[in-house]
């Protein structure tokens, strides 16, 4: 079975659809697992959430999805944040408030381990150093985790001796999915912030016993251009084209 691995698409339509067509041209897969956060900073929060009910998927809640329905304090972000989600909030059909409602915080499948933030706070934790990775290895009794929200491609992996170690999630590299223990995050869609620009998502080949990070070209002044029409914050339009 082919999964495709995508986190963090931030209502960013262009960006999912030049992934879902990158899926296509890889050969296909045979289902979608979205870590969270499919909504908030981008200008087609409404349309990403249908596109995503059209597919075979599985989902858990990011920070953002749940404060644009008034689940989570807008308080704990930042001031341009707080202006996109309230702008967020009046694109939503009921239909997707309900969809987002109904997300839990973190869905199991086989070996895997599906949450946002990190296995021990699925919401709100950054994952992003060995030390925190530890911590987590220690709270989580299945074998592989997925999470995200960093925007970071990162991979954590527990040697037998329980040491961590970790490597920045590339295209270049194919990881093995086998005895080591693993948390991997495959990077965002709608706003990475690695330096890099391009959309970034993983494909999980469970015959290979293999998941690959891939990175995706799109039209990133396209998506510019919707966000200043809808009157977004100008940082989080300029932030798209330097991938920070
Ligand atoms: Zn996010």
């Amino acid at each position: 079975m082919r999964i495709a691995i995508l986190a963090d698409i931030h209502a960013n339509l262009t960006a999912f659809t030049a992934v879902l067509r990158d899926c296509v041209e890889r050969g296909g897969v045979d289902e979608y697992w979205f870590l969270g956060d499919m909504v908030n900073y981008g200008p087609e929060p409404e349309k990403c959430i249908k596109l995503a009910q059209r597919l075979k998927h599985i989902a858990v809640a990011g920070n953002h999805d749940l404060a644009a329905i008034g689940e989570l304090p807008t308080r704990l972000f930042n001031p341009d944040a707080v202006l996109a989600l309230e702008w967020t909030k009046r694109q939503l059909s009921q239909q997707s408030i309900r969809t987002l409602a109904g997300l839990k915080q973190q869905e199991v499948r086989g070996d895997f381990l599906l949450v946002h933030g990190s296995p021990r706070d699925p919401v709100n934790e950054y994952l992003i150093s060995k030390a925190l990775a530890e911590e987590n290895f220690r709270v989580f009794k299945n074998r592989y985790a997925f999470v995200a929200h960093s925007h970071e491609p990162l991979i954590f992996r527990m040697e037998k001796e329980g040491r961590v170690s970790f490597v920045r999630f590339t295209e270049g590299i194919g990881q093995v999915i086998g005895d080591a223990r693993l948390i991997i995050n495959p990077g965002s869609v709608g706003q990475p912030r690695d330096g890099d620009p391009r959309a970034s998502y993983a494909i999980l080949d469970s015959e290979a016993s293999m998941i690959r990070l891939y990175r995706v070209s799109y039209d990133i002044g396209a998506v510019q251009r919707k966000m200043v029409k809808a009157n977004l914050p100008m940082r989080l339009v300029a932030r798209l084209e330097k991938g920070l």
